[in-house]
């Protein structure tokens, strides 16, 4: 297949505005044309090693979740790894693709892969990705007391099956009167329906607040995922099944109590990699995440937060080597043959 049918439809599995505004992703090398991929290796870093074993297995493409270009370059010698890579790729006629925070932000991408051996539960993205071409779009903010929390949910569900609304998030605000805040974005239909339902159920809505919102929220779709465990389960057995998932035979736990394998755990705000800057502040029982660093682990356990560290690829390599791979055969329509690096890896271990 054409390189460039090969990128249309990579951009179309993940657009590239689902990336954060700091990312370099996309197509970072491209052979000159024509150039037919045959081969596609899937790598989570591009290390010399890596390279020379794509170009031992003859690949035509490397897909690379790190982007080998990140910071702006000044000239392309052999003085540097970072530079030798991309003079070997280029002369070894290797393009390179590097999808990184597009697929953390993508819906059933590597955020949600690390998250799905949680068992079940509702999710919703710690910041929802906004598509800032859509606009007519609403979010209507409400108090609603403990005693009408039920069925005012199972009205709200009703809707979110439809696809006029967007997102609910049920916040542990609670205010004086012990009333819980809710946030709905809904399109401007969704938006009349649920007026209609919460004026046959409440007769003041001098808590309503309706905002006009300028993008349209991609449900699903954003950075880290806060996990609501639909029953709660005790840490011991979260940390098996994350052990099992990413196939580790130990992890990292921060917490701050007696016995804390017994305590239950109800909420999980998962990152891929490194998770400090996205978690802080976020109210969640149990942060599940590559890495943190340590003031930022004691700030977390302080607020009564346990922490679980994988190190930083074993959470996205997963993803990468199973899942995508399976993914990208269906998308290519099996045209090319897709092979994962055998020396690609954690570049920590526990010994
Ligand atoms: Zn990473």
């Amino acid at each position: 297949m054409e390189l460039q049918e090969v990128v249309v439809k990579l951009e179309r599995f993940g657009p590239n505005s689902l990336a954060e505004k700091w990312d370099n992703v996309g197509l970072l090398v491209e052979p000159s044309k024509p150039h037919l991929v045959r081969k596609l290796m899937i790598t989570n870093d591009l290390t010399e090693a890596v390279l020379k074993e794509s170009i031992a297995e003859k690949a035509d493409m490397i897909l690379s979740y790190h982007p080998p270009i990140f910071a702006p370059l000044k000239k392309l010698t052999n003085s540097s790894v970072k530079e030798r890579i991309l003079v070997s790729a280029i002369e070894n006629r290797i393009a390179v693709y590097s999808p990184h925070t597009i697929y953390d932000s993508l819906k059933g991408g590597v955020t949600d892969w690390l998250a799905s051996c949680l068992g079940e539960y509702t999710t919703q993205p710690v910041i929802p990705f906004f598509d800032e071409s859509a606009s007519g779009y609403y979010k209507l903010e409400m108090y609603i007391s403990k005693d009408k929390q039920h069925n005012w949910s199972e009205v709200l569900n009703n809707y979110n099956k439809e696809n006029s609304v967007q997102d609910i998030i049920v916040s542990d605000l609670v205010d004086p009167k012990g009333c819980v805040k809710y946030g709905i974005t809904c399109s401007r239909s969704g938006m009349f329906q649920i007026l209609d339902s919460y004026h046959e159920m409440f007769d003041r809505n001098d808590n309503l607040q309706i905002t006009k919102l300028s993008s349209k929220p991609i449900l699903g779709t954003g950075s880290g995922r806060i996990c609501r465990l639909v029953e709660p389960v005790s840490l011991q057995i979260l940390i098996a099944q994350v052990k099992k998932h990413l196939n580790l035979s130990s992890l990292r736990l921060a917490a701050d109590f007696y016995k804390p394998l017994s305590k239950l755990i109800r909420t999980v705000a998962v990152v891929a990699g490194a998770g400090g800057s996205l978690l802080k502040g976020v109210k969640a029982d149990l942060y599940l995440t590559g890495e943190m660093s340590h003031h930022d682990v004691l700030a977390a356990v302080a607020s009564g937060t346990c922490v679980l560290l994988c190190d930083h690829t074993n959470t996205e390599r997963g993803y990468l080597f199973n899942k995508l791979k399976l993914d990208l055969g269906s998308l290519l329509d099996n045209r090319i043959e897709i092979i994962t690096s055998k020396v690609d890896g954690d570049p920590l271990a526990v010994i």
